[in-house]
């Protein structure tokens, strides 16, 4: 199966469309103009804002305000305003922290740097913000991504992690490598027991998994593991899309990914093609997670490029 997006606002538009029950194919640029900013209080100044897009997580305090992703550039001045009418502080967005480079989560970047926010990301995110290139699974599912004009570039950026020390809380950014991407940080709001987990858990079903961007299942069930790991049973979690989610969220898509990847495992170790694996219906099983973004075919597709290592042709732009 073909199955191409455009862009990141095709994947915004597809997600929304999802609720609809509309089929793939009819995506297409959202109306920017109708997009409303959703904010929802998490637990004492963690706020989550869904608009278009990845899911914002905002420390909104006395020191000013931290957001977690930043959606798409038509839609800053509607996020700010949001985090203005909570009445809590006059004070501007200080930091934004990109979870990965995805356009979904960092295509605000260029509006809040140029009204005095600081982006911060890990290495890789400034590295293909900077370069462009072709996002995918390897093999079907392909984005092309120009490099990002200067002012959406992370001003500052880290290899492993690090914490941003506002509203009384050590807000911590930790990067786990070859997940989604191979940029992706969980950030960790330890005070107010929340955690935004980027795209390495998200609540549409099948996840899509960046092959051509350097991530991959494995680093995917690794990462949110250990993340689970450091986290209190009570934690609320923000997902990279979809609904505020708990531990028990994330353990069944675990265990999800886990035995999705297990299959297409043994059925590699067996020799089957990638034809094979999908006219058997090997995922029949977990249908339920099927949707119009990743279905079960395009997610066999992952998996396999995933455990095989093909990633596709990255190819940059010049
Ligand atoms: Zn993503």
């Amino acid at each position: 199966m073909d199955f191409r997006l455009r862009n990141w606002a095709g994947i915004a538009s597809l997600a929304a469309l999802l609720s609809c029950g509309l089929a793939a194919g009819q995506e297409k640029v959202p109306d920017w103009s109708k997009v409303q900013i959703k904010v929802t209080r998490v637990s004492g100044n963690i706020y989550m804002l869904e608009g278009q897009g990845g899911n914002i997580a905002a420390s909104v305090g006395e020191d000013g305000i931290v957001i977690v992703d930043d959606e798409f550039a038509p839609l800053a001045e509607k996020i700010q305003a949001a985090l203005k009418n909570l009445g809590v502080t006059d004070k501007p967005v200080r930091f934004v922290i990109n979870t990965h480079y995805h356009g979904d989560h960092t295509g605000g970047n260029a509006p809040f740097t140029n009204t005095g926010s600081t982006v911060i990301a890990q290495d890789n995110v400034l590295k293909r913000l900077t370069s462009g290139g072709t996002a995918g699974n390897g093999g079907s599912v392909k984005m092309e991504n120009k490099p990002a004009e200067k002012a959406a570039l992370p001003i500052i950026t880290f290899e492993h992690d690090v914490t941003v020390h506002l509203n009384g809380e050590d807000i911590r950014a930790l990067h786990f490598p070859a997940g989604h991407t191979d940029g992706d940080a969980i950030i960790f709001f330890p005070k107010n027991n929340v955690v935004h987990m980027g795209d390495d858990f998200v609540r549409y079903g099948f996840p899509f998994i960046d092959v051509a961007g350097g991530g991959s299942v494995q680093g995917m069930i690794d990462g949110v593991e250990k993340a689970a790991a450091l986290l209190p049973a009570d934690v609320k979690v923000i997902p990279g899309h979809g609904a505020l989610s708990n531990l028990d969220d994330v353990r069944a898509y675990v265990k999800m990914l886990k035995e999705t990847s297990a299959v297409v495992q043994k059925a590699i170790d067996a020799h089957k093609t990638l034809d094979q694996m999908k006219q058997e219906k090997i995922l029949g099983p977990w249908q339920k997670w099927s949707n119009d973004f990743v279905n079960a075919d395009i997610f066999i597709e992952t998996l396999y490029n995933s455990l095989t290592g093909h990633k596709g042709d990255f190819v940059k732009h010049n």
